[in-house]
């Protein structure tokens, strides 16, 4: 029998009455496998004495006690008990609110444990919240001494609903366990049990509610969290299985195999790099006037060869179905890679391979600005290729949205950038065979999908999905890019292009602006620029409360600064209200140099290019998450220019907000910044999957089981390689 199968309600158990199901069912709690998958959420160790006197020293007194007297307090309903009670250590009041019952069951002279916590309150030692239970009658026990405590093992400690007990909710799990425990079989593979030194599901599930030791229920904890890991990955794998035909590539847990041999494989040798190049790409690298680093050029021949696979796949689909064995493959890859670190570059490389193919590639960002930037650097390096490139946003007028949408139907473009416009009504592909989808984590699942969507083509019997490239500067915690990603080929970018120094960050509480500002005057005056980010538009703009009331603007702060803190600089404003024809004038001027100081909202987070501005200024960086300050961040350093950044905080800063500004002073790299954001919002928040419930993991903590998952995760990979 599987744990899960065990459908019988919790009623059938000897014991739990229609009362208690009710209070259980309150828990979400039917059946015993319902009952025996909630586990402990923490453990009471009464395998020690704790005496009265020690009450300080640890959380819950564990003793036992002569009970001295009773005494009552209050009038009326309001009237209760209070028990004397000594250890020999000390005396203590119980204060039995409620329990009028204990002055039977506790009667004066009788020997009693008592479990609790203990306080001094009124100059006397109580416990208002105790448990205690007769051991002995007056007379029986000469000195409690000798008694030895009962209960002394490790007691479980389950969530409750009101009108159940720790202790009733223990006695109906005894029961299941009892009546089911022994004969429970594994989920897990047995070899893989054995393998991994973990318990059996049966040993699992006994020892997570009734352990001996505190050893035993972590050893149990150990196993379960395994076992869940194992599942999920598992599915995921299978999942990529059928909808690709192919397993991810093992590349973040591959290391296991001879434990601990090096993490990344390093690239080839440029001969070979170059080797691996179709003829238009080999153009492009020779064109750049820079050298790719290691691990853009390792990317760029991973994703070489699925492309490879993918339009032989492609072209059979259509010339040659009898070819294809299973499932036509197609490249589907998170690139992640730190703001900066040429990811953009890098998705070029591979949309010119595709077209070399004589396919078409999307290209899809998620502001105008961000596609808008993407376009020019396209048109820049591509065009002398004769690669055709277009730019498309939902605010092209019509009249010349028709004839670029036309030329998108025939072909005639190979490479088309934009917004959401990508993949409205009425924008039609001739080949579509890639996407790539820039800042991934901003769009929905379902956006994501439409666009795959137009490049989907089918024979009757087979499908080619399109190839699929996501990217994040927001880099995506390990963790999750196994889980949440699980079913993708990872590729990462962890190099910076050579000579970049790191942004020096300095924190600043209000009151203190004046000294960033000077600080910011020394760069203006070398020539370079700066930006200054602003939480709102202006006064009128945000919700009105009155927190948002105090926060500085970026239209008030424009003023301010122009005519007040720089007036021998030009100084420009910039947001989304803005015109969009005016914003692209405000950051050609801010690109040549001819605006000094641009005052922002966060419209500049993602795509601005500048690689002289040195400084950043967010002014009450605490209202801003930790990944936007990253960002945000990343507008600067992007040259061998020293850079700075200065965070400046309002007084009433929250304890989640320190954290932030605490991990932003202390590190510039992104994957480290991503992993503390996991800490800090859970992982729910992060991938913006909490309302989906795709990760809604029971017993393991992605956070803190990281290890397990890895070696779940490569398991999983073995087990189903072994099956196929
Ligand atoms: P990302 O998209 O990862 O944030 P980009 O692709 O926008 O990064 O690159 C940031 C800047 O670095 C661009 O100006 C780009 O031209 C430049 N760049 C990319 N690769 C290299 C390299 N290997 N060496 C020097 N500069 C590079
Ligand atoms: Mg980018």
């Amino acid at each position: 029998m599987k744990l899960q199968d065990l459908k019988n309600t919790i009623e059938s158990l000897s014991g739990v009455g229609p009362a208690a199901a009710r209070q259980f069912a309150r828990l979400g709690i039917f059946t015993v496998a319902d009952l025996l998958q909630v586990f402990p959420r923490d453990y009471e160790d009464r395998t020690k004495k704790v005496s009265l006197a020690e009450f300080s020293v640890y959380p819950k007194v564990h003793t036992i006690c002569k009970v001295t007297a009773h005494e009552w307090f209050g009038y009326g309903r309001m009237r209760n008990l209070k028990i004397a009670v000594t250890d020999g250590t000390a005396t203590a009041w119980l204060i039995a609110f409620n329990r009028p019952f204990l002055q039977k069951s506790l009667p004066e002279g009788s020997i009693i444990s008592v479990t609790g916590k203990f306080e001094i309150k009124y100059g006397q030692l109580q416990s208002s919240a105790f448990e205690a239970e007769k051991i002995a009658d007056e007379g029986e026990l000469s000195e409690y001494e000798e008694a030895a405590v009962p209960g002394s093992k490790v007691l479980s400690v389950y969530p409750l609903t009101e009108g159940l007990s720790q202790k009733n909710y223990r006695k109906a799990i005894s029961q299941s366990l009892r009546q089911y425990a022994k004969a429970l079989e594994n989920d897990l593979p047995d070899h893989t049990i054995k393998e991994r030194h973990l318990l059996t599901k049966s040993q699992a599930i006994q020892k997570i509610h009734e352990p001996e030791t505190l050893q035993e229920a972590m050893q149990a904890r150990q196993t379960l969290i395994y076992e869940e890991l194992y599942n999920f990955e598992y599915k995921m794998l299978l999942r990529a299985l059928r909808h690709r035909g192919k397993l991810p590539d093992d590349t973040e847990t591959s290391y296991l195999e001879n434990n601990g041999a090096a993490y990344f494989s390093t690239p080839d040798k440029n001969s070979d790099f170059e080797k691996s190049l179709s003829p238009l790409q080999l153009e492009l690298y020779r064109r750049l006037p820079f050298e790719l680093t290691a691990d853009q050029m390792k990317v760029i021949q991973q994703m070489n060869e699925d492309i490879d696979k993918s339009a032989a796949d492609r072209n059979s689909l259509i010339n040659s179905p009898e070819k294809i064995t299973g499932t036509p493959f197609s490249m589907q890859r998170l690139l992640q890679g730190d703001v900066g670190s040429g990811k953009t570059l890098t998705a070029f490389f591979i949309c010119v391979r595709v077209i070399n193919y004589g396919g078409q590639c999307a290209f899809l960002a998620p502001t105008e600005l961000l596609a808008r930037q993407h376009a020019e650097n396209a048109a820049k390096l591509l065009e002398p290729l004769g690669i055709k490139v277009a730019f498309l946003t939902g605010n092209l007028k019509s009249k010349s949205r028709q004839p670029l949408l036309a030329a998108l139907k025939e072909g005639t473009i190979n490479l088309i950038i934009g917004t959401h416009a990508l993949f409205s009504k009425g924008v039609e592909y001739k080949n579509l065979h890639l996407a790539v989808i820039d800042e991934q984590h901003r769009f929905g699942v379902a956006q994501r999908e439409s666009i795959i969507d137009r490049g989907r083509i089918s024979n009757g019997t087979k499908t080619h999905t399109p190839d699929v490239l996501m990217m994040s500067a927001t880099p995506i915690p390990q963790t999750l890019a196994l889980t949440v990603f699980g079913d993708l080929d990872i590729s990462i970018i962890k190099t910076m292009p050579e000579g970049r120094k790191s942004v020096r960050t300095y924190l600043t509480v209000m009151g203190h602006e004046n000294n960033v500002y000077e600080e910011v005057r020394k760069q203006l005056r070398q020539g370079h620029q700066a930006y200054f980010v602003y939480p709102r538009i202006s006064e009128e703009s945000g919700e009105n409360t009155s927190d948002d009331k105090n926060l500085k603007s970026a239209s008030e702060m424009f003023s301010f600064l122009n005519t007040q803190v720089y007036p021998e600089f030009t100084c420009a404003l910039i947001h989304g209200k803005i015109d969009e024809d005016e914003q692209k004038q405000i950051l050609d001027d801010f690109k040549t140099g001819k605006i000094q100081v641009l005052i922002a909202t966060t419209v500049v987070e993602v795509g601005v290019d500048v690689a002289n501005a040195t400084c950043i200024v967010i002014e009450h960086a605490d209202r801003f998450g930790l990944a936007e300050l990253h960002q945000l961040r990343g507008r600067v350093g992007r040259s061998d220019l020293q850079s700075y950044c200065f965070l400046i905080y309002g007084k009433n800063i929250s304890q989640d907000g320190i954290k932030r500004m605490k991990v932003l002073h202390e590190t510039t790299d992104g994957f480290k910044i991503a992993e503390e954001d996991l800490k800090i919002r859970g992982p729910g928040e992060v991938t913006g999957t909490i309302q989906s419930g795709y990760l809604t993991l029971g017993i393991a903590d992605l956070n803190r089981d990281k290890e397990i998952l890895k070696i779940a995760r490569y398991d999983a990979l073995s087990n189903i390689r072994a099956e196929l």
